[in-house]
């Protein structure tokens, strides 16, 4: 058997000089792969003379052979017999993509782009593209649609707070903050479309959990006999992710140190006034009616983790905690949270389909049905039973990758502060 001989393109990641021998650590152009290039001065004095010039962050092609026997531990060993630097950066790295030095997460995001140099990087962006390719397989194996509808609209989904405004031809339009309303239109044409789509939130926050552009995996189905059905769908794509991610990303886990196990299921069914019980058991006062908050999220989070779940549903919410287009029943609603140890993950519930209900809880609620015309229309012609539910996509990513920060998997982030690069 003879060394295998490959070519190898990437970037220089760190460099060691000893005697006659260079040592440099190059990150493949796309994987996680890390090698160990040698060069001997021995073996080759002209390769060597360049190999011990070159600079850290150099992006180079090597061309070279894999010995039989491996000696180095950091990464797979190559023998160079020709090396060329394609570009030598002109300013020192903002960050060390060896990870020898670990940089702030405010430095990352500033330099993404160098950051991906890192194994550790590439993983969670590596596991998020799993994440929204295995989500797609989930609904498309449902008979779901990929649909894809505005995100310049004229009107928002609950009101207008929250909303980007912009100026459309002298025309006030807005960033879409959820396809609500458009997927809930198109459920009188076809019976399950899904959308991965960005939201555009206007709210203030700061917070580890919210950023001013998320992205969100949004799901409607029609025909349904209960809210249950959709809760069955929102169940099935979270262990299938699970599945997948652990499936086919085992050396991305690995590289974030992370020990992935799939929700138990099934997910449990916690009524909101059985987590108001729980949280005055707690020490939380809170009054009957009122939406949960992160803090109260997270101590009930904590409640069910040392009951044995890590995911369940709130479910049973009072109808004045959730927006118009949610089912009515009573002083409760059709409407359902997803939580993952502490954390929302996604909303949904049966929607009100039949029209004259559906203009009255939107006056209840303090709007005018005026401004919902456009929507209200698609209810006259035979709108059947529907519901359905947002994901977020960022969030999943998180809880998946164990980051702590929603920015952490997102490559640009938006939030107050960041609206640049
Ligand atoms: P929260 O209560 O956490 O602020 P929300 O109830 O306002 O979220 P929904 O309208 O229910 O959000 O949106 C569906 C899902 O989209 C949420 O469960 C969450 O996973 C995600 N999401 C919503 N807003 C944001 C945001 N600003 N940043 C990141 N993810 C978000
Ligand atoms: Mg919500």
């Amino acid at each position: 058997m003879s060394a295998q001989s490959v070519k190898l393109s990437g970037w220089v990641n760190s460099i060691r000089a000893v005697g006659g021998i260079v040592f440099l650590e190059v990150i493949d152009g796309g994987s996680l792969d890390i090698y160990t290039v040698v060069v001997k001065k021995s073996r080759n004095p002209e390769v060597w003379q360049r190999a011990s010039k070159i600079k850290t962050g150099s992006a180079i092609t090597i061309r070279g052979t894999i010995p039989e026997v491996q000696v180095s531990k950091r990464g797979l060993e190559v023998h160079a017999t020709n090396l060329e630097v394609l570009a030598e950066p002109i300013d020192l790295l903002p960050l060390d993509p060896a990870g020898t030095t670990p940089a702030l997460l405010d430095t990352i995001i500033e330099h993404r782009y160098v950051a991906l140099r890192m194994a550790k990087q590439r993983a969670i962006f590596r596991i998020r593209a799993i994440v929204a390719s295995a989500a797609r397989e989930y609904l498309e194996s449902n008979g779901f649609l990929e649909v894809h509808t505005p995100k310049i609209c004229g009107a928002g989904a609950e009101g207008g707070a929250t909303l980007f405004q912009l100026d459309y031809f002298g025309r006030r339009a807005f960033l879409s903050q959820s396809p609500q309303l458009y997927k809930q239109m198109l459920m009188c044409g076809i019976s399950r479309v899904y959308e991965l789509t960005p939201y555009f939130r206007a709210e203030p926050h700061s917070t580890i959990r919210h950023l001013n552009e998320s992205w969100g995996i949004d799901v409607e189905m029609g025909f349904i006999d209960s809210v249950e059905e959709i809760m069955g769908i929102l169940e099935g794509l979270i262990a299938h992710v699970f599945a997948r991610v652990k499936e086919v990303a085992s050396r991305e886990l690995d590289a974030l140190g992370v020990k992935l196990s799939e929700p138990r299921r099934p997910f449990k069914h916690l009524d909101y006034s059985e987590a108001l019980e729980i949280l005055k058991s707690l020490g939380f006062e809170i009054d009957w009616g009122q939406d949960l908050g992160s803090t109260e999220e997270k101590a009930i989070g904590e409640f069910m983790l040392k009951e044995g779940y890590d995911a369940y549903f709130i479910v049973n919410y009072p109808w004045d905690a959730k927006p118009f287009y949610i089912m009515r029943k009573g002083k409760l609603s059709a409407a359902f949270d997803l939580d993952y140890k502490g954390l929302e993950l996604a909303s949904g519930g049966q929607r009100e389909h039949r029209y004259n209900e559906l203009v009255e809880n939107i006056r209840i609620k303090g709007l005018n049905p005026d401004d919902f015309s456009f929507y209200l229309k698609a209810f006259k012609y035979g709108m059947p039973p529907h519901g359905g539910f947002g994901l977020g996509l960022d969030r999943l990513v998180m809880v998946i990758t164990q980051s702590q920060n929603i920015r952490e998997v997102v490559l640009f982030p938006r939030d107050r502060q960041r609206l640049l690069p």
